[in-house]
């Protein structure tokens, strides 16, 4: 007996593919983005302290009260905006489920969703899985701007939704306000809805400003906008995310969500709260990676490798062809395999793969572990 698939492009994700293999080949993981150093003390005493006081059972289904008044409050100091802790904010399983539920709480058969690519890896199955059309918009390199007016061009009386990622991964490159403006015009124009993915809110370089959708009222009220806790405490195994939408789409999306998960673990939760009042610098993690960002560049520079642009996210993006003609899956498993250096080739994230000859390295690292890495691929490259 065969079950009809209904994502039969799909396999294992290439995140899991290359940490696999780095794995086996005793790589270092510059692939699948996380960091390689723990995080605050502080915030695992919370946690735990929760954990041994017996905060262990479900959380309420849209999130722990308290946490979810801090976060509005936070949000208002980010972005100027406050949204209502109790029907605005939503506590997900990290981000890829807040997007799966929010795609499914919104897309029917049939209903065309405009994704800009490359883009994260999870956004075109998840709008298949629910019967949507994908329709791509391409970004070039090097710069990666959005041409709104083309976006534009491809809205049909079936389109519902655009999704957006700034800071984007993997490219590194930002929405800045006229394309925030733009994008508001668009979307109230032809009445779409918005799906932002700002999970690297916080890894944002050079003095650039993160242009949440909550700074822009008009385009708010028709948006999901996500966050992440895993990116910005540096705790991307505890899964923990959040969404902000409109009070009407919150009560959808948590129709969806509470058949989902349900609710999300609770003593993260309360040990979140707890580091959010004592202890959180969320705004020194623009220097934290910017020092990141520069150490890697500095001990790459004499690599034959063209480093792109990187203004946010822990990731940034190279141009290998003039080391090899192979393909970027293949070099990028060449490379695990005899160099020692994991990274993540940049043709899974487009639908229909992509020639150019580009990796993702993550930077979220260790000192120590950036400079094995690049000792290694100098070795390599010799
Ligand atoms: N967001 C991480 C990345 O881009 C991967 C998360 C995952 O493995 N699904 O590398």
């Amino acid at each position: 007996m065969r079950l009809k698939s209904k994502l039969p492009d799909v396999g294992l994700t290439i995140f899991s593919v290359m940490s696999k293999l780095a794995l086996e080949h005793n790589a270092i993981n510059l692939a699948q983005g996380f960091p390689d150093f723990n995080t605050d003390t502080h915030l695992l005493d919370a946690v735990s302290k929760a954990m041994l006081e017996g905060q262990n059972q479900y959380a309420p289904m849209p999130g722990l009260p308290e946490l979810n008044i801090l976060i509005a409050k936070k949000l208002y100091m980010d972005y100027g905006w406050m949204p209502n802790p109790e029907t605005e904010i939503t506590i997900t399983a990290g981000g890829t489920q807040a997007i799966y539920s929010i795609i499914g709480t919104m897309v029917e058969e049939g209903d065309e969703v405009i994704v800009i690519e490359p883009s994260y890896d999870c956004y075109i199955p998840s709008v298949v899985s629910f019967g949507g059309v994908v329709k791509t918009y391409q970004l070039q390199p090097p710069a990666y701007k959005v041409d709104w007016d083309a976006v534009e061009a491809m809205i049909t009386d079936r389109t519902k939704v655009i999704i957006t990622n700034t800071p984007h991964n993997p490219c590194g490159v930002l929405l800045d306000d006229s394309d925030l403006k733009r994008l508001e015009e668009i979307v109230t124009r032809h009445q779409l809805y918005l799906i932002s993915d700002e999970v690297y809110e916080h890894i944002i370089f050079d003095g650039h400003v993160h242009q949440s959708v909550l700074r822009f009222p008009a385009l708010y009220k028709r948006s999901f906008v996500v966050f992440s806790f895993g990116k910005s405490l540096h705790v991307t195994g505890w899964k923990t995310g959040y969404v902000i939408a409109p009070p009407e789409l919150t009560v959808e999306l948590r129709k969806n969500h509470q058949y989902n998960v349900f609710s999300v673990n609770r003593p993260m939760q309360h040990g979140i709260a707890y580091y959010m009042q004592h202890h959180a610098d969320f705004h020194a993690l623009a220097a934290f990676y910017q020092q990141k960002r520069d150490f890697w560049l500095k001990l790459v520079e004499d690599l034959p490798l063209k480093f792109l642009p990187c203004f946010g996210s822990y990731f940034i993006i190279a141009d290998y062809s003039d080391v090899s003609d192979l393909d970027d899956l293949a070099f990028a498993k060449k490379l695990t395999m005899e160099g020692g250096v994991a990274t993540i080739p940049m043709s899974p994230f487009y639908q229909k793969g992509s020639d150019a000859k580009i990796l993702r390295f993550c930077f979220a690292k260790k000192e120590e572990t950036l400079i094995e890495a690049a000792e290694r691929l100098r070795t390599y490259f010799k």
